[in-house]
């Protein structure tokens, strides 16, 4: 018997470092770390130790022989990930077995810091992983900002309601919200409370975390009608946002045109066609969920200018979407090429998953009113207008054909948006950094979606926030950022005046 990694694996690599034999990978420091979709246990060299499962913090991992109906084709998913792998040999880095010992430190932070203070804006997981970084293995003390009065940045209100397994992990961050040297300003925003200046001049060094909270626009003709929304605002409803209107879409069509086939267009799908009951005792916003149960949606067509072998979603999540009852899931087969490509793909490529998905050549004339709730994937069809006139009534793709619908969300991607005092790159919607650091503003960095762009799941903020912090660290050590006095009271001060 072994251990398996299953759906929710969040990357970032916590059971790597419990696992006495070394046997999950890929391990950060491998070449393929960061691009696999998730890790895999080797079932040839697990020893059913267990340490994986309980460090897991998003409940990933299990043991083969208890695997659930829908998980059990993570045991050959796992497995199949070490077919072609070499077997370790000698030489090969130890297993993670800690050496116990005196401590060793990387490097020595100047005593004038006593201790360092840092301010980090953002309380989703890019700024969690940086604070604890910075909490466990340095002296630091943190001051955690976030705009909101809720803490939780992404986790909280970008994570689907129906993943609770990975919302979890907000609970390993929030651990750090009562660290003795860690105080937080929650309701706090960077340029309306306080300024970068302000808060430069308060802290040693300051990091943003902000995130990429606007959405990507298409800039089709009819993008501002009624009926026409981002998926960024779909995610928010879902979750509550304080800032999204409990009515902000509205339910009252049979189909939903989304465009996207990333895992944000999977969610908003996967949400829209649930049986309400499902989701219940969620953290679903109530008012989100009293709007569902009188939904009239009866179809969500997610739509993908490429084809099945390029889609933008993750293996997992489309897996889960083809093992639910009662939503039925349909490959709309109106290019040949698309079930070409589904029949010839490689085995465990992301085309082949399609093999068992129904089929059909969809009739966009004809209402949809089947018996289940349906997602309809439709491959080589580019977005060209929206169209109606006081509100939408569809959408025109390439080919010249008219899909009727009520709804088009637009789920092509988050974007990054300004910091006022922070230089931004307006064409890839980050902030300008090396290594972390902002370009031309000593003592201030960037982690997450605003340094690297919206793409990523949350366990590559880990290796994200390693760098920043390190090159933070490196600065102290450097005297490239200096001490500055302490005046610890001062942005308490500034922000209730405000
Ligand atoms: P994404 O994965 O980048 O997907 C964006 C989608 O928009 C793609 O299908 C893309 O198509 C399409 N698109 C972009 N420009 C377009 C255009 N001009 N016309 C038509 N289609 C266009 O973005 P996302 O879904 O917002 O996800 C962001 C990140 O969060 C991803 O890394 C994702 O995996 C992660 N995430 C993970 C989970 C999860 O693990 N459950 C949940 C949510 C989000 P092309 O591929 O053709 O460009």
């Amino acid at each position: 018997m072994a251990f398996a990694i299953t759906q929710t694996c969040c990357n970032d690599a916590t059971c790597v470092s419990v696992c006495p034999v070394n046997c999950i990978h890929p391990t950060p420091d491998e070449p393929d770390f960061g691009t696999t979709e998730m890790l895999y246990v080797d079932p040839k060299s697990c020893i059913d130790c267990g340490a994986c499962a309980d460090a897991c913090p998003v409940d990933a991992i299990f043991p083969v022989d208890s695997l659930t109906e829908s998980l059990k084709p993570y045991a050959g998913i796992n497995a199949a990930f070490y077919a072609d792998r070499a077997p370790a040999a000698a030489g090969d880095p130890a297993p993670n077995f800690h050496a116990w010992g005196p401590p060793v430190f990387d490097r020595d932070i100047p005593s004038d810091f006593a201790p360092l203070d840092v301010a980090v804006v953002g309380t989703g997981p890019a700024g969690m992983y940086a604070v604890e970084d910075l909490l466990l293995h340095t002296g630091s003390r943190v001051t955690l900002i976030d705009r909101l009065p809720v803490a939780g940045g992404l986790v909280r209100y970008g994570v689907a309601p129906d993943h609770p397994s990975t919302k979890k992990i907000g609970e390993t961050f929030a651990r750090f919200h009562n660290h003795p040297r860690l105080r937080m300003r929650l309701g706090v925003e960077i340029g309306r409370d306080v300024t970068v200046d302000e808060l430069a001049a308060q802290h040693d060094a300051v990091i943003y975390a902000v995130g990429a909270s606007s959405a990507r626009s298409l800039g089709l003709p009819g993008e501002d009608l009624p009926g026409s929304m981002a998926a960024t605002e779909v995610v928010a409803w879902y979750n509550g946002h304080p800032d999204t209107p409990a009515d902000a879409i509205d339910l009252s069509a049979e189909r939903v045109v989304v465009i996207g086939n990333g895992n944000v267009a999977l969610d908003v799908a996967r949400i829209l066609t649930a049986d309400p009951a499902t989701l219940e005792g969620t953290t679903i916003a109530p008012e989100a969920l009293a709007r569902l149960r009188s939904s009239k949606v009866r179809e969500v067509v997610l739509l993908a200018r490429r084809g099945p072998d390029a889609a933008a979603y993750t293996g997992p999540e489309l897996l889960a979407l083809a093992q639910r009852k009662n939503v039925d899931l349909v490959v709309d087969t109106h290019d040949p090429e698309i079930a070409r490509a589904i029949d010839t793909a490689a085995e465990g490529s992301k085309a082949a998953l399609l093999r068992d998905v129904a089929r059909e050549t969809v009739d966009w004339s004809v209402p949809p009113r089947h018996e289940n709730r349906r997602i309809v994937l439709r491959f080589h069809s580019a977005p060209l207008e929206i169209l109606g006139d006081a509100q939408v009534r569809g959408l025109r793709v390439t080919g010249d054909v008219s899909i009727p619908a009520g709804q088009v969300i637009r789920a092509v991607g988050y974007r990054g948006t300004p910091v006022p005092g922070l230089p931004f790159d307006e064409e890839t919607g980050t902030i300008p950094h090396t290594g972390g650091r902002v370009e031309g503003r000593p003592g201030t960095y960037v982690v997450g979606w605003i340094k690297r762009g919206p793409s990523g799941g949350i366990g590559a903020n880990r290796a994200c926030a390693h760098e920043t912090v390190g090159s933070l660290l490196d600065d102290a050590v450097a005297g490239e950022i200096t001490a500055t006095p302490r005046r610890s009271s001062v942005l308490g001060k500034l922000t209730r005046r405000r």
